[in-house]
């Protein structure tokens, strides 16, 4: 059994001198009562990662804010992830967790099984004669932003700029300064519940933006695979395990000169030097969902111990202490306030699980 904390109390190894303001990823050190809910549990004899009852998820997501998951398994690799899938009985909720820099566990906690990829799935090389290169899911997007301007390929520059994992890029069609995830991607590896691998191509998602989704195979449906309510694979019955990105031949040297320019925009423009999850809601089609909030004079507006950052008002910053439901009430003013002045409706983008406090069901 590894007994590896998960603990991070600094940024990623592949975060750092990039210029990235590491505090995103910084996590307050653990208390007295963490360190009580942080034992190592045995699993049984042939899985060798660490699970966790009752982990604080305030501790893995960006926010710093949220409750607790019942169940929380970080693999060793690939084989032990299997494994650890084909253990769990067939209803359990499963949900994948890269950097958390794109989630929010409310308060009441998550019920299920959380799985961190970013200590695992960490394989990145390259494939020089297709110009491809070949990264795990929890290997850090940019990471393989500067992996690709190491080896002269161009065209993943702006996962410089996201500072999540492969996996969460996939997830999310992340994007920034004109690139999306998906533009960059030949073919992606998925696990599934009962462990088994397949290989997939960009033709079988159904890719928008910041949204990706399995389209249903053949269109039939198979009970427990297919979401009720859609012809498409729900996302929690399939992960993504890898992918293999095609870029073009060019220059290192311009490569990494977009990727500094990209970032110190960032730095410039955003509150990095707070907790927050990046950009709160989906940009409307022509528009902005910053200068909306804005025009509802909502920048600096405080709930609890989260605010609308007087920086970027399309950024909900953590001022401390902020509970998961401070950050998910200004979530909801903003939207009112925008869809009473502008008639819009805006869409999240950050994703939120869990259970609000009170709403906790026995099973
Ligand atoms: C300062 C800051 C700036 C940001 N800027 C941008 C930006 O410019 N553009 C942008 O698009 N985003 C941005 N983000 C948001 C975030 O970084 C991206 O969405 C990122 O891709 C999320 O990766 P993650 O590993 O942190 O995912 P998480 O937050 O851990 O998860 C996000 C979602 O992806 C799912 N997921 C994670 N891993 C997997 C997997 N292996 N298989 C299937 N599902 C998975 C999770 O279940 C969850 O639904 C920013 C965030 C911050 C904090």
């Amino acid at each position: 059994m590894k007994t590896e904390t998960l603990t991070l109390t600094r940024a990623p190894r592949e975060f750092q001198g990039m210029n990235l303001h590491p505090s995103a990823f910084i996590l307050p050190p653990l208390s007295g009562d963490m360190k009580g809910v942080d034992d190592a549990m045995p699993i049984g004899a042939n899985l060798r990662g660490q699970l966790r009852h009752n982990e604080p998820m305030a501790r893995h997501v960006s926010w710093r804010a949220g409750g607790i998951a019942d169940c929380a398994y970080s693999p060793v690799d690939l084989a032990d992830l299997r494994g650890f899938l084909r253990t769990l009985p067939a209803d359990d909720p499963v949900y994948f967790v890269g950097l958390g820099s794109n989630l929010l566990v409310r308060d009441g906690g998550l019920r299920g099984s959380v799985v961190f990829t970013h200590r695992a799935l960490r394989q990145l090389r390259l494939d020089a004669a297709d110009n491809e290169i070949y990264a795990e899911a929890g290997v850090a997007s940019p990471k393989v932003a500067r992996f690709a301007a190491l080896h002269r390929l161009v065209g993943a520059e702006f996962l410089a700029g996201i500072p999540g994992t492969v996996g969460g890029a996939l997830a999310m069609n992340a994007g920034c300064y004109g690139g999306e995830t998906w533009d960059i991607v030949a073919r992606v590896h998925t696990i599934d519940r009962a462990g088994q691998l397949h290989e997939r191509t960009p033709a079988q998602y159904k890719i928008a933006y910041r949204t990706v989704h399995l389209k249903a195979e053949g269109g039939r449906r198979k009970a427990g695979e297919i979401h009720p309510s859609s012809l498409i694979l729900h996302p929690s019955e399939e992960w993504f395990v890898a992918a293999t990105f095609r870029l073009a031949s060019g220059s290192g040297e311009e490569s990494r000169g977009r990727i500094k320019e990209l970032l110190e925009r960032r730095i410039a423009g955003q509150p990095l030097d707070q907790p927050n999850a990046g950009s709160v809601f989906r940009n409307p089609k022509g528009d902005h969902a910053a200068r909306l909030i804005e025009a509802c004079g909502l920048k600096g507006r405080v709930i609890g111990g989260a605010m609308i950052s007087p920086k970027h008002a399309n950024f909900i910053v953590n001022l401390g202490g902020a509970q998961a439901a401070d950050i998910e009430a200004l979530i909801e003013l903003a939207q009112s306030a925008v869809k009473e002045r502008f008639g819009i409706k805006l869409e999240r983008e950050v994703k939120i699980i869990g259970e609000a406090i009170g709403e906790r069901r026995e099973a």
